[in-house]
């Protein structure tokens, strides 16, 4: 009885330590910059029809997955892409596409098959409507209120961008099955492949950025990009 309850407290201890090592070696891979490249072995998300700003052959690709509903993704609109557009885009060095995430439930969808549509129909005029739906975000504090709806999708559409057909825009958003749910699904797939752990996730060349707002790290990945890429 002595030696078996010997037994089993080993095995628990012995348990609990292998536990620990394999905490702490988690722990350390999270820490370290190689786990950065998580991305990595997957190599760089297919942009294909996705909307892309920029020079087609900028040696540099920025894939960024966003929500419409996410505060996070609006800050970074306003705080990081401005600087990214002005530095790299507009330079030629870099070019920037976008890809959907759904991580606030149905109003994420709505948006995600809004911007699907107008890119559809109006792709010139894509980034304006996709700004337009950033600023008509609530405050932080009230993002989670319901805001993302047909009409609102139809109203910043018609201001925004000039070749939508507000008619098509709604029957894309009402009906089921419309072709442009295959484009939202789509974009669902990068997000599980790609493991995406947050919004907005940044990637640069296959690079998961840790932080989305480390604009030193940002300069950094596009400048080696460029170079290795020239
Ligand atoms: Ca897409």
């Amino acid at each position: 009885m002595k030696n078996s309850k010997k037994i089993v407290i080993s095995t628990l201890i012995l348990f609990a330590a292998i536990v620990g090592i394999v905490l702490f070696l988690n722990k350390e891979d999270e820490e370290t910059p190689e786990t950065q490249q998580a991305a990595g072995s997957k190599g760089h998300p297919s942009i294909e029809g996705q909307p892309t700003l920029g020079e087609a052959e900028a040696s540099v690709s920025i894939v960024e997955f966003g929500d419409y509903k996410c505060p996070s993704c609006k800050q970074w609109g306003e705080v990081v892409y401005p600087k990214l557009v002005k530095d790299y885009i507009d330079t030629g060095k870099a070019k920037f596409s976008y890809i959907n995430v759904l991580f606030h439930g149905e109003e994420s969808v709505l948006a995600a098959l809004a911007s699907e549509s107008v890119y559809k129909q109006d792709p010139e005029n894509f980034w304006a409507f996709h700004k337009a739906v950033f600023n008509a975000q609530p405050a932080t504090q009230e993002h989670d209120n319901p805001w993302v709806t047909i009409d609102k999708m139809k109203e910043i559409a018609a201001a925004t961008t000039p070749n939508v057909d507000l008619a098509k825009l709604e029957s894309d958003l009402n009906t089921e099955g419309t072709p442009l749910a295959g484009e939202v699904s789509k974009d669902d797939g990068l997000v599980q492949e790609y493991n995406v752990p947050f919004t907005p996730t940044i990637i640069i060349d296959g690079v998961m950025l840790e932080d989305p707002f480390d604009y030193e790290k940002i300069t950094s990945l596009i400048e080696k990009g460029a170079k290795t890429n020239e």
